[in-house]
């Protein structure tokens, strides 16, 4: 009978938009989200190392220290912190996840989190084996676990374009043949997958090259645009990579609009909708949600904690201090009251999260107000 429903709805295409835009609709938040809420997190942003063997133009982290970082049987104290005790999405990324010799003992102690769902890795994915011999036993894990996971590898270009952005020489034909073996043989490796595209100045004219190229390979990429980034000290190498700062923003804000008609998901049309009007915008204001507004907490691999990786300095370490007792302080909560007034509305990084109902209304309100503009423009064509 379910099916029968969802079989009829499906053939009528508006009804069908008009039941997606509701259920759009029903999760978003209908009050402002203030920070001042002491909830539990529910998602750990988890740089595992600072180890990273890419010099990407639009990231400082291969330079940074990477000493002192936890063991594994200190990892797992972390996670046995009651601070994590309702988290239920874990990403990890670095530096470089795969440069972590036993990156799977480490993902075992995240797996023993009590109320966790999903797992995901970010890779650039041009050191092939190790990657494969830790997801391998990541994956085998989750699935006697039922948990979820997902990879996330970065493409940036077609060819020498991706080399440029990240500063290797053979990044593109490694990246590209990693990607190819996932899809091949996702069932060895993970629950789903895609590929994320940052964009900067070094990459802004050959997008709709990546575009096509993606498109004939049948990938599932996505488009962020590559920002200031205190954890990643990106903040420092503006002038080098920021598309934002720059005239090629205009390149930008075409690129996103020509995704918006491109995309068919409703969340992911929100998204390029929500990056395209803060860039086109005099006035830049974040429509997207954020989870680490107040759901979401960074703990990073010495064990610092932040609110968000984009604008938070360190709250505290859980080597010196439980979880709890820094998450809900009351001084920090009061920081991070001020990184949601002083600097979402400046950030386009492209975390999800609930966003605001007046949020979603503007972009609903958009989409009807061209498709009806679409509409008198066909009868004016057929008629006058
Ligand atoms: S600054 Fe950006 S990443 Fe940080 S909470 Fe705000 S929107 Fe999220």
């Amino acid at each position: 009978m379910k099916q029968q429903i969802i079989q009829l709805i499906k053939k009528n295409k508006k009804f069908f938009l008009i039941v997606k835009a509701l259920r759009f609709l029903q999760t978003s938040s209908l009050t402002k989200i203030d920070g001042s809420k002491k909830k539990y997190p529910k998602v750990i942003q988890l740089p595992i190392t600072y180890n990273c063997n890419s010099k990407c133009v639009m990231c400082n982290i291969w330079q940074m220290d990477h000493s002192g970082e936890a063991t594994v049987e200190e990892f797992a104290k972390f996670m046995q912190d009651d601070i994590f005790k309702e988290v239920e999405a874990v990403g990890i990324n670095g530096g470089e996840p795969s440069l972590v010799p036993n990156l799977y003992e480490y993902a075992d102690e995240i797996l023993k989190l009590p109320s966790l769902k999903s797992l995901n890795i970010i890779s650039h994915g041009f050191s092939p084996k190790p990657l494969f011999k830790q997801v391998e036993k990541i994956y085998a894990s989750c699935k006697e676990k039922g948990i979820n996971f997902h990879i996330a590898i970065s493409l940036d270009g077609v060819g020498e374009i991706h080399n440029t952005v990240r500063g290797i020489g053979y990044a593109f034909d490694k990246t590209s043949a990693t990607i190819d073996e996932i899809i091949k043989n996702q069932d060895k490796y993970c629950d789903s997958y895609d590929i994320g595209c940052t964009i900067v100045t070094q990459n802004i004219d050959y997008l709709m090259e990546l575009d096509t190229y993606a498109k004939s390979k049948n990938y599932n990429i996505k488009y962020r645009m590559g920002i200031d980034n205190k954890r990643i000290e990106s903040d420092k190498l503006r002038d080098q990579y920021s598309v934002i700062y720059s005239p090629l923003k205009q390149s930008a804000i075409e690129f996103f609009h020509y995704q918006i008609s491109q995309t068919k998901d409703l969340g992911n049309k929100f998204k390029y909708y929500s990056i395209f009007s803060w860039l086109n915008s005099g006035k830049p204001k974040r429509l997207l949600g954020c989870a680490w507004k107040d759901e979401g907490i960074t703990l990073d691999a010495r064990g610092e904690l932040y609110y968000c990786a984009v604008a938070s300095e360190s709250i505290g370490s859980l080597r010196k201090t439980d979880g709890e007792k820094i998450f809900f302080d009351d001084k920090n909560i009061e920081y991070r009251k001020s990184i949601i007034k002083n600097s979402c509305d400046g950030c386009i990084h492209d975390y999800n999260g609930q966003a605001e109902v007046n949020n979603v209304w503007v972009f609903l309100k958009s989409i009807l107000t061209n498709r009806l503009a679409m509409k008198i423009y066909e009868l004016k064509v057929r008629f006058l």
